[in-house]
């Protein structure tokens, strides 16, 4: 059960990675046109950080926190110099970077998760005690807006019920 819950977590969480380096390729596009051509081996290793986060190789949840890091921190920069220009659309970007920036953090703190964690590294025994010390009929599931893993009981769902990491609802 709580291993469907984690692999489908996986998978958004290495969607989620490559949309976003995507997105940071395009943004920082003019600038790379203007650099000599060697200059693009620069996006080997975020390509190569992804691969090894979506296999589970060793160390690849560290190093998609990294890549997940210097992209918020791109999209909060190029955010912010947005911001401060004076015209309509411009600003318009510039608050959806923002958005981006904050969110692409809330995924790093998803792989923070220690229940994640472990199971990223394989560690069955802690995510066994995890599953023992939910409450009966709580399951283990992820926030549909931010992805966050959180134990509930699916029969006492209620409309009203809020994510506690980003406050939408949890039923649409
Ligand atoms: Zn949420």
């Amino acid at each position: 059960m709580s291993n469907k819950v984690m692999e489908s977590l996986h998978k958004h969480l290495y969607r989620f990675m490559t949309v976003d380096l995507v997105l940071g390729i395009f943004i920082i596009s003019p600038l790379l046109v203007t650099l000599p051509i060697y200059f693009n081996l620069i996006l080997l290793p975020p390509i190569f950080m992804v691969v090894s986060f979506k296999n589970k190789r060793k160390n690849g949840d560290i190093l998609g926190m990294i890549l997940l890091l210097i992209l918020s921190l791109i999209f909060l920069l190029v955010g912010l110099q947005d911001l401060s220009r004076e015209e309509t659309m411009s600003i318009i970007q510039g608050i959806l970077l923002l958005l981006l920036s904050a969110s692409t953090i809330r995924r790093i703190r998803t792989i923070r998760n220690t229940v994640y964690k472990n199971w990223y590294n394989d560690i069955k025994e802690n995510t066994g005690l995890f599953e023992k010390q939910l409450v009966v009929d709580e399951v283990l599931a992820t926030c549909p807006s931010c992805s966050t893993l959180l134990a509930v009981i699916p029969s006492k769902l209620s409309e009203d019920d809020k994510c506690p990491n980003c406050g939408e609802n949890l039923v649409n």
